[in-house]
């Protein structure tokens, strides 16, 4: 199904009323208790700029035991922290009975998580649970890097009538190590931008970074993509949050970031620039990872030909790694004498781990 129309016909506009500014949305990972949730309303709201705060209270953790939310007792925190501050409220939903707490306490938009986007079973029932409901949905992309499942996400919330959406770019679960807690992948939202351009998109750097320090560039990268806005996690005192701790700024953190971004054009050479750098980045950290991997197999190596009383060199072997991995270096358009000269420096590594045993 091609949407081609804009969505956000609902409430949302009474939320995010000049579409010319990004639509900001900040708040605690969690609520974690009136105090706090006032705290952070307030803080957000001192300047200008946030549409909608938010705040879990049903947490989907990994292990059963980690802090999972304080559930609806949370809700009267969040609409006393909105009649203080005018600021509207967001809270992530995984259940139709999620969605009836939602609408009993007057919360003014609801997102589905990463975890439930994954899910079909699940989106289609929170889906026909708001069928007639005029309230925006926001939809994190599904942890497995598939803009198939998440566009079935965004077309079964249409099919049943949902006005308002936008979708949250928090990035993708893969198996190889990087510097971000979620790899961005940005081709997925890029293609999900060109799928449904009535869409917003909106990116989530906390967490996609997992960590403070590299939420501001990546909020700029967001910018330059093209897309519509952030949500950021923010918490009065990060470091004794109840959950994500490590990502979530302080306000003062998270104003600072709001300042110094440049949000007026999007950047696409720059946006490529800084891509193709992460990019780099990550495969150079795959790269260490593997020599570290290969070293721990050489010192495995070495314990085993030492105990044999074997010599830690044996040329024949060698000579037949060296053949091997320049012709497979070939075959992948890289020049002999790199090669060559990479795998020596190797060897002689890995023989020097054996020899001592480190
Ligand atoms: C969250 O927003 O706190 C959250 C649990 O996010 P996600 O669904 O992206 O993991
Ligand atoms: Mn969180």
């Amino acid at each position: 199904m091609e949407l081609t129309t804009t969505l956000t016909t609902g409430a949302l506009t009474t939320i995010w009323t000049d579409r010319s500014e990004p639509f900001v949305v900040a708040g605690p990972c969690s609520a974690e208790s009136a105090d706090q949730v006032m705290e952070t309303a307030l803080a957000l709201k001192k300047k200008g700029g946030v549409h909608l705060f938010r705040a879990g209270i049903w947490k989907p953790r990994t292990s059963p035991g980690n802090f999972e939310g304080y559930g609806p007792k949370a809700l009267p925190w969040l609409a006393a922290a909105k009649a203080a501050t005018g600021l509207p409220m967001g809270v992530e939903v995984a259940m139709p009975k999620h969605i009836d707490l939602c609408l009993a306490h007057n919360v003014d938009v609801v997102w589905l998580g990463a975890r439930t986007t994954v899910n079909p079973f699940y989106v289609q029932e929170l889906a026909e649970a708001l069928r007639g409901v005029d309230i925006p949905v926001m939809v994190k992309n599904p942890i497995n890097p598939q803009v198939g499942l998440w566009a079935g996400a965004i077309e079964r919330l249409t099919q049943c009538g949902v006005k308002d959406i936008v979708n949250i770019h928090r990035g993708f679960s893969v198996n190889t190590k990087s510097q971000f807690r979620n790899a961005p992948l940005w081709e997925i939202p890029e293609a999900m931008q060109a799928r449904f351009p009535g869409i917003p998109m909106i990116s989530d750097p906390s967490h996609i970074a997992g960590k403070r320090s590299l939420i501001a560039e990546l909020a700029q990268q967001t910018a330059w993509q093209a897309m519509d806005g952030l949500m950021v996690e923010v918490h009065p005192n990060p470091g004794e949050a109840l959950s994500d701790a490590k990502q979530q700024l302080t306000p003062e953190d998270f104003w600072q970031v709001i300042e110094e971004l440049d949000w007026r054009i999007p950047d696409t050479k720059q946006a490529s620039l800084q891509r193709q750098r992460h990019e780099i980045d990550a495969l150079d950290t795959e790269l260490l990872q593997l020599l570290a991997r290969r070293a721990a197999l050489a010192k495995e190596l070495g314990a085993i030909k030492q105990a044999k009383g074997w010599p830690i060199l044996q040329s024949d072997r060698w000579q037949e790694v060296l053949n091997n991995r320049i012709q497979q270096g070939k075959n992948l358009a890289l020049s002999e004498q790199f090669v060559r000269d990479l795998f020596k420096e190797i060897h002689r590594e890995s023989l020097a781990i054996q020899r001592l045993g480190v």
